[in-house]
């Protein structure tokens, strides 16, 4: 492989994907900080317009990921190349894990291994639920041979840049910088010992990101007026799966969060306005569901959508 830096020929920078990291960057459209770009909206199922669950919470100039669906890197790159400086995917190096399901970590070898490859020094520094130290130092095992030719060969990578630095959290203050404090709080994922939704605190805003939950009473404590409500839904059975729907109807009801029950937990909650995430339903029969029972501001999110609180 490449390395960002090197002098490669304009036909391999087309197909190699690293045009983007050698070329100046986009204008910059960042709006008002803080705010929040979508990356993956969908669910564990391979929707082609809907990449793994992953956003981002911008604040001082520096993305604060939360969940590495798949998709993620290369989405913080098309929200790059779209002008929001934040998101340049060799920058990227902390993310909040709300739970350790599949489409939530996924892209955890990605986030770890792909900004390193373009030129990341920064360890990436992980925040997670109970099993998150075990899940990181399991990818860097599996990546032993692709770490070792990259730091040895001709490529002669950099030694700091894949390592993950892992915390593990219980409900309380998770992180705090010059620029934002995040409070990680218990939710309710069916047979999950400990999920966590994310209350992100910074210039002024809050902003409570549910993770995946069934209706939980934590969320409505903790946004309790907050300026922006980010929570998954569902609307209707998911597609595709297999089993009974009688199966899916008791795993939904456990693990998730209708449009009505969410509609009732953000008005409860007092948020200021809602977006809709890890969406399982009809964009449009969402948005008129939860303006049913929600009077504030809507939004059913759309990959690489940004929201201000
Ligand atoms: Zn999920
Ligand atoms: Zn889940």
């Amino acid at each position: 492989m490449l390395v960002a830096g090197a002098v490669i020929p304009s036909a391999l920078l087309l197909c190699s994907g690293l045009r983007a990291q050698t070329a100046a960057p986009p204008p910059d459209k960042s709006p008002h900080e803080p705010f929040v770009v979508f990356l993956g909206t969908g669910v564990p199922g391979p929707t082609p317009d809907r990449q793994g669950p992953s956003l981002a919470v911008v604040a001082g100039g520096k993305a604060y990921l939360v969940d590495v669906g798949v998709g993620v890197v290369r989405q913080a790159n098309a929200a790059y190349l779209k002008g929001i400086r934040a998101m340049q995917p060799r920058e990227l190096s902390i993310a909040f894990v709300t739970h350790l399901h599949s489409d939530h970590t996924i892209g955890l070898p990605d986030l770890m291994l792909t900004p390193w490859v373009i030129g990341r020094t920064a360890a990436l520094e992980l925040y997670g639920p109970p099993g998150i130290s075990a899940m990181a130092d399991n990818v860097e095992k599996a990546y032993a041979e692709d770490i070792h030719i990259r730091t040895t060969g001709l490529e002669q990578g950099n030694t700091t840049g894949y390592k993950i630095n892992a915390h593990e959290l219980q409900p309380g203050v998770a992180y705090q910088d010059g620029a934002v404090k995040v409070t990680a709080f218990a939710v309710k994922h069916g047979s999950w010992p400990l999920a966590l939704g994310y209350r992100f605190d910074a210039g002024g805003k809050s902003i409570v990101i549910s993770g995946d939950t069934a209706p939980a009473e934590s969320i409505v404590e903790n946004c309790n007026g907050c300026d922006l409500l980010i929570h998954e839904v569902y609307l209707g059975l998911p597609q595709g799966g297999t089993g009974s729907s009688e199966k899916w109807a008791r795993y939904m009801k456990a693990f998730h969060t209708s449009a009505a029950e969410l509609a009732d937990l953000a008005t409860r909650a007092r948020a200021k306005s809602l977006a809709a995430t890890h969406l399982v339903g009809d964009p449009a029969a969402l948005t008129e569901a939860l303006k049913k029972g929600y009077a504030g501001p809507v939004t059913v999110a759309h990959d690489l959508d940004v929201v201000s609180p």
